[in-house]
C-alpha cells in the first residue's frame, strides 16, 4: 500500500464528470431536479454506464435498478470492495449530494487503470436506486432491497404522486435488471459524501470521518376535526384540523429545542390537509415528522414525552390526534477497521479531520448492518444541501477523494 502512497486521482477529470452530471436535470438556479427513475435519471444512468464500460468495468443491474460496475481483482474468488453512493437528487437538489460519491468511485478506478494497478480484491462502483425518496417513499430503498431489509415486491409496488409504480418507472427507463446481488458477495463499502451540514465548513476542517449515525425516528401524525362553513360556524363550535396541526407543529418544535443542547433536533416536514378548500374547515390533516439524536435512548424518551402531550394538544385544538407508527434507522456505528483505514489515510496526508456522526440518512447506514462500511465527509459551502445552491470547490473535495482512493487501496490490497 505504501508503494502507491503518491498515487493521486485526476481532480480535473472528476470535476468534468461532475459538470456533465450537472447538465442532466439542471434547474435554473444551478441545482438538479433528477428524481429517481425519471427520464433524466435514465439518461444519467446510461452516461454513467458508458463511462464505466469505457473504463473496462462490467455493469450488472439488479431487479431494483441498483447499478454495480465491477473491476476484477487478482483474487478471482475475492469479494468486491464497494465504493459509491447515489445519482438521484431531490426535486430542488444540489449537484454534489450522492453524485460525488459515485463519480469519485469511477475516478478511483480510472486512476488505477491509468497506472496499471491491479488490486487483490475486486472493486465495484455502485449507484443505489432511489436514495432520496423524493419520488418514491421510503428513501434508501435500493440499498434496503440489496440488504434484504425491504422486500423487492414492497419496493417495486411503491407509487409516486401520479400513481406510477417504482417497478413501472424502472421498466420505462430500461433499468429493471435481472442480476440480483447480495451482501455476502461483497467485502465492504466506502461511501464518500458531502457533509450536508455546516460543521466542517465552519471549522475549516478538511475531512469528516464518520464513525456512526444519529438515531432517527420518523412518524405520521393524523389530526381529525370536523368540516364546517368558515363563515357561520362560531369559534366555540369549530374542530379545525389545521389548528390541531399547528399545536402539534409547535410541540415538535419545542421537542427539537429541548434536544438541541445535546445535538438533537425534531421536525415537522410535511402536511396534507383535507379537503384543503376555500370556505371549509379542514377535517383531516396528515403530518410527517421526525426526531434525531446521537443517542437512541434519548430519541425514545423524546418520543414518549411528545406522546404524553397529545391529550393537552387535543384539548387546545378540540381535535383528535393520533400518532401512527413510522420508521426508524441509524443509531449504529460504522466498522472500526474500515473507519480506521480512512483515519490512517487522512493522517498520512496530514489532513485536518474530525470524527463525526452522520445526521442525514445514507445508504451506508443500511449496508453497515450487513457489511463493514465506512463514510467520508467533505465540507460543503455553508453546509447547504437539498438546495439548488449546494456548492463545493475542487479544494473542498480533493482530500476526501484522495482518502477514498488510499482507503480502498489499503483494503483491496
Ligand atoms: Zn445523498
Amino acid at each position: 500500500m505504501q508503494r502507491y502512497a503518491n498515487l493521486r486521482p485526476n481532480m480535473a477529470r472528476l470535476w468534468e464528470t461532475l459538470e456533465r452530471s450537472a447538465g442532466i436535470g439542471a434547474t435554473p438556479r444551478g441545482g438538479l431536479a433528477r428524481l429517481a427513475l425519471s427520464e433524466d435519471d435514465g439518461q444519467m444512468r446510461r452516461l454513467f454506464q458508458g463511462w464505466c464500460e469505457d473504463a473496462g468495468l462490467k455493469v450488472a443491474v439488479d431487479p431494483i435498478g441498483n447499478m454495480f460496475a465491477f473491476r476484477p481483482g487478482r483474487d478471482k474468488d475475492g469479494k468486491a470492495v464497494l465504493l459509491g453512493s447515489h445519482l438521484d437528487t431531490q426535486i430542488k437538489g444540489g449537484r454534489f449530494d450522492g453524485i460525488l460519491g459515485v463519480l469519485a468511485g469511477l475516478e478511483v478506478v480510472r486512476t488505477l487503470n491509468e497506472h496499471d494497478i491491479e488490486t487483490r480484491l475486486p472493486l465495484c462502483v455502485v449507484n443505489w436506486t432511489n436514495e432520496e425518496g423524493a419520488r418514491f417513499e421510503p428513501p434508501m430503498i435500493g440499498s434496503a432491497v440489496f440488504t434484504g431489509d425491504k422486500s423487492l415486491d414492497f419496493a417495486l409496488s411503491r407509487t409516486d404522486k401520479d400513481g406510477i409504480t417504482l417497478g413501472a418507472a424502472l421498466e420505462a427507463i430500461g433499468f429493471s435488471g435481472t442480476q440480483a446481488q447480495s451482501p455476502e458477495h461483497f467485502d465492504s463499502l466506502f461511501e464518500l459524501h458531502i457533509e450536508q451540514g455546516p460543521k466542517l465548513d465552519e471549522s475549516r476542517t478538511q475531512l469528516g470521518i464518520v464513525t456512526g449515525a444519529f438515531a432517527v425516528r420518523g412518524f405520521v401524525v393524523e389530526v381529525l376535526g370536523e368540516t364546517g362553513h368558515v363563515g357561520p360556524t362560531p369559534m366555540p363550535k369549530r374542530h379545525n384540523a389545521l389548528v390541531g396541526a399547528a399545536h402539534v407543529t409547535l410541540a415538535i418544535e419545542e421537542t427539537g429545542w429541548a434536544l438541541h443542547p445535546t445535538g438533537g433536533k425534531s421536525t415537522t416536514m410535511r402536511l396534507k390537509a383535507e379537503p384543503n378548500l376555500l370556505g371549509i374547515l379542514p377535517d383531516r390533516v396528515e403530518m410527517t415528522c421526525d426526531m434525531r439524536h446521537p443517542d437512541d435512548a434519548v430519541v425514545s424518551r423524546a418520543m414518549a414525552d411528545f406522546t404524553r402531550r397529545i391529550p393537552e394538544l387535543e384539548a387546545k385544538s378540540r381535535c383528535t390526534i393520533r400518532i401512527h407508527e413510522g420508521w426508524s434507522y441509524g443509531g449504529m456505528e460504522f466498522d472500526k477497521d474500515r473507519v480506521g483505514l480512512v483515519r490512517t489515510a487522512a493522517e498520512n496526508f496530514g489532513y485536518s479531520h474530525a470524527d463525526m456522526l452522520t445526521e442525514a440518512g445514507h445508504d451506508a447506514m443500511h449496508i453497515a448492518n450487513h457489511l463493514p462500511a465506512a463514510m467520508i465527509f467533505t465540507p460543503c459551502e455553508g453546509g447547504l444541501s437539498h438546495n439548488e445552491l449546494e456548492n463545493v470547490t475542487i479544494a473542498d473535495i480533493e482530500p476526501g477523494v484522495n482518502v477514498l482512493l488510499q482507503a480502498v487501496l489499503a483494503r483491496a490490497g
